[in-house]
């Protein structure tokens, strides 16, 4: 029988999503034939089963997944929020960070949401508090820095060039 965490994800992946982490190995080895130098860096990151159709996801792959929602969420927020619309999005950020099933990721979720508390006053205000908050995780797992001046160009608007 495989083990869980709280929230269902399988505690070693690794091994117990044997199938997967096949694919995983496969593909990578794949895109190191067929993709060279020109692939930007962050396309190259560590392969994910998420690509797979049917595969849980894994931490990697969760939080690309989850990054995309939030991120979303921050480009099409209010410019001038409602009082309901503040609270909901402080109360989504709460509960996501109780219940995402990463439980090192949610832990420093919550310290981190608690040390700087989430600003939603305005669109840009919310955006660029979310892009320095997945700014401090990059740090930690040593990913290079997003420039939060273009936060908007990739997640509502399209680059500019
Ligand atoms: P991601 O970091 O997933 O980013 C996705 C895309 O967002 C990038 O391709 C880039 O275009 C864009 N982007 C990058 N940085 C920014 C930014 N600052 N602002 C706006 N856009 C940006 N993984 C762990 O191993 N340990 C953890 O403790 C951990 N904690 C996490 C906590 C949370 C709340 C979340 C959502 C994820 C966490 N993860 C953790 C997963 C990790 O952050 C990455 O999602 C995962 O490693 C995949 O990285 P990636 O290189 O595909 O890009």
């Amino acid at each position: 029988m495989s083990k869980h965490d709280a929230y269902g994800t399988p505690a070693k992946p690794d091994n117990n999503c044997r199938t997967c982490t096949d694919f995983k190995y496969w593909s990578k080895q794949q895109r190191q034939i067929f993709h060279k130098a020109d692939t930007p860096k962050e396309e190259t990151t560590e392969s994910s089963p998420a690509s797979r159709d049917g595969c849980p996801l894994d931490k990697v792959a969760l939080g690309r997944a989850t990054w995309g929602l939030l991120h979303t969420m921050a480009a099409f927020y209010e410019d001038n929020p409602s009082d309901n619309q503040k609270r909901d999005m402080k109360t989504f950020l709460e509960v996501l960070s109780r219940v995402y099933p990463c439980e090192h990721c949610a832990k420093d979720f919550r310290k981190d949401l608690k040390e700087h508390p989430a600003q939603v006053n305005s669109q840009y205000e919310f955006s660029q508090w979310l892009c320095k908050f997945h700014n401090r995780v990059n740090v930690k797992l040593g990913k290079t820095q997003f420039d939060c001046s273009k936060v908007n160009e990739r997640w509502r608007d399209g680059w500019l060039d």
